[in-house]
């Protein structure tokens, strides 16, 4: 039987996110939960940039200047709600961090760009005892895995056989 994938803790339950920032002294204001809800409807893989989710606020007509949201990302990424993911040179990425999404690590061709998600609890269940038995406290595990995808593979061999 196929397990389709939860959707995000976070919003089934928006209350987790509320008291995250009341801990804080901090308000769930309309504008960060504006920003939550464009991951929320983003395609497969939900990573955004800043400015992606700058443009998609503005085209539905939400009055939310680019410093705002640089500012919410940044609370949002220390809430540990959203992390940031390097998938490109010198730009950021941010996605809903775990526990709100299973956890899962990148795949990122460094020619075209193209980011797959993979999951695989090993890679995570090493990471998180090497950090323990060094005392770490866990914070966030990622990989990322920096190669050539399939298509552009292909195109560099036609390239070099022309
Ligand atoms: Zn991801
Ligand atoms: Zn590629």
């Amino acid at each position: 039987m196929e397990i389709s994938e939860p959707e995000s803790t976070v919003f089934q339950h928006p209350e987790i996110f509320r008291s995250l920032l009341n801990r804080e002294g901090l308000r769930f204001t309309g504008q960060r939960q504006k920003i939550l809800e464009v991951f929320k409807n983003s395609s497969v893989g939900h990573h955004l940039s800043a400015e992606a989710i700058y443009q998609q606020l503005s085209e539905q007509r939400e009055n939310i200047s680019i410093s705002t949201i640089y500012r919410a990302i940044h609370l949002m990424v220390n809430l540990q709600i959203l992390r940031e993911i390097g998938l490109a040179e010198g730009k950021k990425y941010y996605e809903l961090s775990t526990p709100f999404v299973h956890p899962h690590h990148h795949l990122v061709c460094v020619q075209c760009g193209t980011v797959q998600e993979f999951e695989e609890d090993l890679v995570t269940a090493v990471s998180v005892r090497e950090a323990e038995n060094r005392g770490f406290a866990i914070a966030d595990c990622q990989f990322t895995v920096f190669a050539l995808c399939p298509n552009c593979q292909k195109l560099h061999h036609e390239g070099i056989n022309r």
